[in-house]
């Protein structure tokens, strides 16, 4: 099993077992050992459906200490849809780890249902980027202590006019963690945020 050699650890390979996946991607096999051995930021130019999700998610799956339930890695995403996608990949990769909480956070659903799942412990969560500016403002959200700071489908939320809500999100992390930029195209406001938010990403192409 390729995925062994990749440096996942058993409950990663098991649900990848479960989940009938033969051997990595290319985005996979590319990303997959950087992230895991070294912290580093990286930005990944890769389209949807190449495997980008499970690209950023097992790795940050393995680095979440599930003694602590504080927030650890926050994943901003365009759109409704593609958030709760993600939520639900997370969820089964995450399934052979227990106390691995991640919560999707978007807009059109009820802020107050959204912020007690949150007050229950989310090492993981999964947002779009106008609702969470709206929570972390109303302080029902804290991610000052996130380790790991995913920017999915960051030419699209770019596209989108999050570039604002982006910006005012990651003021509120730490300036120490790793930030994973996953784009399928390379606009300049997409440099732009690489060049505020990043320090010498790894760069990789599929
Ligand atoms: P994504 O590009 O992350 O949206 O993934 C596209 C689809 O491919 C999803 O349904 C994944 O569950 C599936 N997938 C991801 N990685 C693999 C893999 N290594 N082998 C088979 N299917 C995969």
């Amino acid at each position: 099993n390729k995925f062994e050699l990749l440096g996942l650890n058993d409950a990663l390979l098991q649900a990848i077992e479960d989940m009938g996946f033969e051997s990595p991607s290319e985005v996979q096999e590319k990303a997959i050992p950087i992230l895991l051995q070294q912290e580093t930021d990286m930005v990944a130019l890769a389209q949807t459906g190449t495997g980008k999700t499970a690209a950023f998610g097992f790795p940050l799956i393995q680095k979440i200490d599930t003694n602590s339930k504080r927030t650890q890695g926050l994943i901003l995403s365009p759109t409704r849809e593609l958030c709760l996608q993600i939520t639900n990949e997370l969820k089964n990769y995450s399934k052979h780890f227990k106390g691995l909480n991640t919560v999707a956070i978007y807009g059109g659903a009820s802020i107050t249902d959204q912020a007690s799942q949150i007050r229950k412990g989310a090492q993981i969560i999964v947002a779009t980027p106008g609702r969470m500016q709206d929570m972390v403002n109303r302080k029902l959200v804290d991610i000052s202590s996130i380790e790991y700071c995913i920017l999915d489908e960051a030419d699209e939320m770019l596209n989108m006019g999050f570039f604002e809500d982006i910006t005012a999100i990651l003021s509120h992390t730490p300036a120490e963690k790793s930030t994973w930029l996953f784009s399928a195209t390379m606009p300049k406001e997409v440099s732009i945020i690489a060049k505020k938010f990043m320090r010498t990403p790894v760069e990789i192409t599929v």
